[in-house]
């Protein structure tokens, strides 16, 4: 049974942007590995054929369509083995921040952009001194005649070199209670006194540009501000359960990708005279591995047709996105071991696929904070 009703659209889509990624992003992913970033150029591609903020409406320039979409995009995604193209992040996290929350003036000034891959967004919250506990961020924001001025260091962040635009979590330092002082600004790259630091060295996802951003004497215009004053706070947690639900998708994606490779590989490779696919040991281990694919696709799928039924799901997503990526990180293990060696060298998929898996538990909040959220709504 099909949890997910795909329509014949959506199947076209899929061939579609499996072909696009297949000519203009896998043949040239080790190159972006190696540069440590993506060119500019494939998100005007991905402009130029409709694959960005497929969801907002024709008036910002794309066509309205479902989240199913997305998932799609995010999957095909995921079969060219590497992260540095973060459009998932642009179209279905940072985005639906503006489009939701941004007065018309700035929808139509930036949405149209967006769409065409013009401009590239990075939502910045993080930190050097906090991450989990983001009510605790320092970078203030103080209001100057119709300005803000905003002084402050944000770290981690995605897209930190390619973006053009940041959703930047600030705090009003006047206001005492940290969850009513948060706002959501808008600033574009190029702004006096917004400067974009070095690249994060990571252990994996090295095509993605994550880096740290500074912030001095920034003046922005109090009408970059997203929604009321004071309602950062709200506006993140609101706009968390997709960012979450995506992270699980990515997670189950992941090892859906890892498993298929590495059941290809044991068909493929022999030792005492038969594929190691024979050995009983590969048969439990990959059969152990196939059953928590599937445990965990049936629970994203269910989420995701919850979540296009505008329903609150954040105890679930807090779970799925949990467990999920724990999983993603169990199978990429247990794939490396079947490929013996071979799984320790680059020119394997699964190395990187191994590499890459180990963050999703620590972004988009982390997996303990994951587990504090589920146990306060369970009344812990
Ligand atoms: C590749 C990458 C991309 C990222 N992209 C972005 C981005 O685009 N934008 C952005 O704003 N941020 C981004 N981040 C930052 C990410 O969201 C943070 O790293 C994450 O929220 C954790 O914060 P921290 O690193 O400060 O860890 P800390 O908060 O210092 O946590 C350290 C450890 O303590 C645990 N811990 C903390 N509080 C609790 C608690 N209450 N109960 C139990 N355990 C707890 C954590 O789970 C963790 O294990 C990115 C990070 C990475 C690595």
């Amino acid at each position: 049974m099909e949890i997910l009703k795909y329509s014949e659209e959506h199947r076209i889509f899929r061939d579609v942007i499996r072909k696009f990624f297949e000519k203009e992003v896998t043949p040239y992913v080790d190159e972006w590995e190696e540069a440590g970033i993506v060119p500019k150029s494939i998100w005007r591609k991905m402009g130029e054929q409709g694959f960005l903020c497929m969801d907002l409406p024709e008036e910002y320039g794309s066509v309205g369509a479902d989240f199913l979409y997305s998932v799609i995009l995010v999957e095909e995604l995921s079969r060219t083995n590497h992260t540095g193209l973060a459009t998932p992040l642009h179209s279905d996290i940072v985005v639906p921040y503006i489009s939701s929350y941004a007065s018309e003036e700035l929808k139509k000034r930036y949405l149209p952009g967006c769409v065409s891959g013009e401009i590239i967004t990075a939502v910045a919250m993080t930190e050097p001194n906090t991450g989990s506990d983001l009510a605790a961020i320092k970078t203030s924001a103080v209001e100057d005649g119709n300005d803000v001025v905003i002084n402050g260091q944000k770290t981690f962040i995605s897209n930190g070199l390619n973006c053009d635009l940041v959703v930047l979590a600030v705090r009003d330092p006047s206001v005492e209670n940290p969850y009513k002082g948060m706002d959501l600004f808008l600033v574009e790259a190029g702004t006096p006194g917004f400067e974009k630091g070095k690249k994060i060295k990571k252990v994996g996802w090295h095509s993605q540009d994550t880096a740290e951003l500074f912030f001095t004497d920034c003046r922005v215009p109090k009408t970059n501000r997203l929604g009321e004053k004071g309602s950062g706070f709200i506006m993140l947690m609101e706009k968390l359960q997709q960012e979450r639900l995506l992270c699980a998708i990515m997670g189950v994606t992941a090892a859906e990708r890892m498993l298929e490779i590495t059941i290809e590989y044991c068909k493929e490779r022999t030792a005492f005279g038969r594929p190691i696919s024979k050995f009983q040991n590969s048969q439990f281990k990959i059969v152990e591995m196939a059953t928590e694919v599937k445990l965990g696709r049936t629970f994203v799928d269910k989420l995701i047709v919850e979540h296009m039924d505008g329903e609150n799901i954040v105890v679930d997503v807090s779970l799925a996105k949990y467990w999920t990526t724990e999983m993603a990180m169990r199978v990429a293990d247990r794939c490396v071991q079947l490929h013996g060696g071979y799984g320790y060298c680059e020119e394997y998929p699964i190395a990187r696929a191994w590499r890459d898996a180990r963050v999703m538990s620590i972004f988009a909040g982390t997996n303990e904070i994951m587990k504090t959220i589920a146990a306060k709504f369970m009344g812990l």
